[in-house]
């Protein structure tokens, strides 16, 4: 079956037939088991309540924790040979690819996101990472250092033994798996809290690989309540290593949590307030507004690097907003998820969209012009829906350019020169992304250096390989991801030191 040639109603139809099918409790030690508690799963398409999932309390945190832990200590993974463990994450990988029609539903379902974009992007990128982390595992080395020849002294990389992963809804499959993927080709066993606004299909992910031949105990999955299921986690005293994705207020806490805990190592992917710089001398407009409109209306502007504030300068301002107002307005079709047609869903839940409706109302009343959209889109009021909304004559000192709306709402800041767009692109206690469009390779290079990101793209936006660490500077966190750096960091360096004089 070809993903891509679906209708609408044939994904209406995967939607009815996966729920059937999908199992809701926790996953503990290679089974579901099903909780008290509950947490609804709800449709912002339409507001239908679309399941009710088992919702992990601390006790039920216990329980995982001393899953993986035992897994851990067993070896069944932690000691399995890696072209062995390679074989399982390959198989894995093909799985998640053969059950593509039900994974790809599950998240659309749970939080909005249109089915073509899990088809084209989501899917495919969760297959091949898993893929790409069973790659890397037997290219981890250790090294020997030099001593003096009465000594032999070598550094070896080992699994930290239990890790927590907490991730976000705005990419379920994928956010949770750039955490999952390369803590388990490391070697590690998990116990990942999924967010509770899309618990779904992390779900139907753990089974796959204990169908795949992963050992059951090695990858657990406690969905529930961040402030309980999340926090018992990250306080959990035999939990070696937290990698969390989601807000920078909650990274914070992680941070607090592990001081109050036992001192597990963080990782932290959090917010971001990505620049994009277009300088008069850019080479093509067209394209480098094509670029910015991609760049913040894509996942609905749910993106935690969405390129929110476009700095452009003075000579070309004039034009740039013109040419965005005319093509932004129309680029993306909003509707129901599950019309392979449909560019933009409604966003995650009905609380985000008052969230975001609100920075429009606040962006006007601080003198901001709004140049297009600002409401909820015609005939689906009974959705989460914000239409793509666009605001010029934006200064840093607004609300809306200083704040993450994660929301499809842009904003165009005037600038006068690359020295004042550094300064304002760097104006922000985020350092996610960035972007700088130029035709002066001296000018790129210098906003390279420059500008105060985990990663800055010339000519381009948002571009991404596994060869990209994907990560950020300042409050947007410290972890690299989707890389080989990614599944060297769920490792940890024994130092061993040998006297071999005779
Ligand atoms: P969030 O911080 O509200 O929640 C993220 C996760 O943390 C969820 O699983 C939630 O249940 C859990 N959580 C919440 N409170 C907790 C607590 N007290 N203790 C433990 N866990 C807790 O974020 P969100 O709304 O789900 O996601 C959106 C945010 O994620 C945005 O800020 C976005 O920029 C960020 N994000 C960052 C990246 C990145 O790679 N840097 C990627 C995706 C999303």
């Amino acid at each position: 079956m070809n993903l891509a040639d679906l209708t609408r109603a044939d994904w209406q139809q995967a939607a009815t037939d996966t729920l059937a099918a999908t199992p809701t409790g926790l996953f503990l030690d290679g089974d579901f088991v099903v909780s008290n508690d509950v947490i609804e799963s709800i449709n912002p398409a339409d507001g239908a309540v679309i399941a009710a999932v088992s919702a992990g309390t601390a006790d039920d945190i216990d329980r995982a924790v001393a899953s993986a832990r035992a897994s851990f200590k067993g070896g069944s993974w932690s000691r399995m040979a890696p072209r062995d463990r390679m074989a399982v994450m390959y198989r894995f990988a093909e799985l998640v690819r053969e059950d593509g029609r039900a994974l790809a539903v599950l998240d659309t379902l749970d939080m909005g996101k249109p089915i073509t974009a899990m088809v084209e992007d989501d899917l495919p990128t969760v297959a091949d990472f898993i893929q790409f982390c069973g790659e890397c595992i037997d290219k981890i080395e250790g090294r020997v250092t030099n001593t003096d020849s009465e000594s032999l002294h070598f550094v070896r990389r080992e699994p930290y033994g239990v890790v927590g992963a907490i991730s976000p809804w705005n990419y379920p499959m994928l956010m949770a798996a750039w955490k999952f993927a390369p803590a388990l080709a490391a070697g590690n066993s998990v116990v990942l809290k999924p967010a509770e606004q899309s618990p779904l299909s992390c779900l139907r992910l753990a089974q796959l690989f204990v169908e795949a031949g992963g050992p059951a105990g090695v990858f657990n999955v406690v969905n529930g309540l961040g402030e309980v299921a999340g926090k018992a986690l990250a306080l959990h005293n035999d939990v070696d290593k937290i990698s969390f994705t989601g807000s920078t207020a909650v990274g914070k806490l992680m941070l607090q949590y592990a001081g109050q805990s036992n001192m597990k190592r963080v990782s932290l992917e959090t917010g971001g307030k990505s620049p994009q710089v277009f300088l008069d001398d850019l080479p093509d407009l067209d394209a480098a507004v094509e670029a910015a409109i991609y760049g913040i209306y894509s996942n609905q502007g749910e993106v935690c690097n969405a390129g929110s504030r476009l700095l452009v300068e003075r000579g070309i301002y004039e034009d740039f907003v013109a040419a965005f107002r005319e093509k932004g307005r129309e680029e993306f079709t909003v509707g129901d998820p599950l019309d392979p047609d449909t560019m933009m869903g409604p966003l995650v839940t009905f609380e985000a969209q008052k969230r975001v409706l609100g920075y429009i109302e606040k962006g006007q009343e601080e003198g901001a012009s709004l140049e297009f959209g600002g409401g909820v889109p015609k005939g689906l009021e009974a959705g989460a829906f914000v239409e793509p909304t666009l605001f010029a004559d934006v200064n840093n000192q607004m609300t809306i350019a200083r704040e993450e709306i994660f929301g499809p709402v842009a904003s165009i800041l005037p600038v006068d020169g690359p020295e004042e767009a550094v300064e304002i692109a760097n104006d922000t206690p985020y350092g996610l992304a960035a972007s700088i469009w130029t035709a002066d390779v001296g000018k790129a290079h210098r906003f390279v250096r420059d500008l105060n990101a985990g990663m800055v793209w010339v000519n381009t936006y948002d571009e991404a390989d596994f060869t990209l660490p994907f990560g950020g500077f300042k409050q947007s966190g410290n972890a690299r991801d989707s890389c080989m750096e990614s599944v060297v960091s769920y490792t940890q360096e024994k130092a061993a030191w040998i006297n071999i004089a005779e």
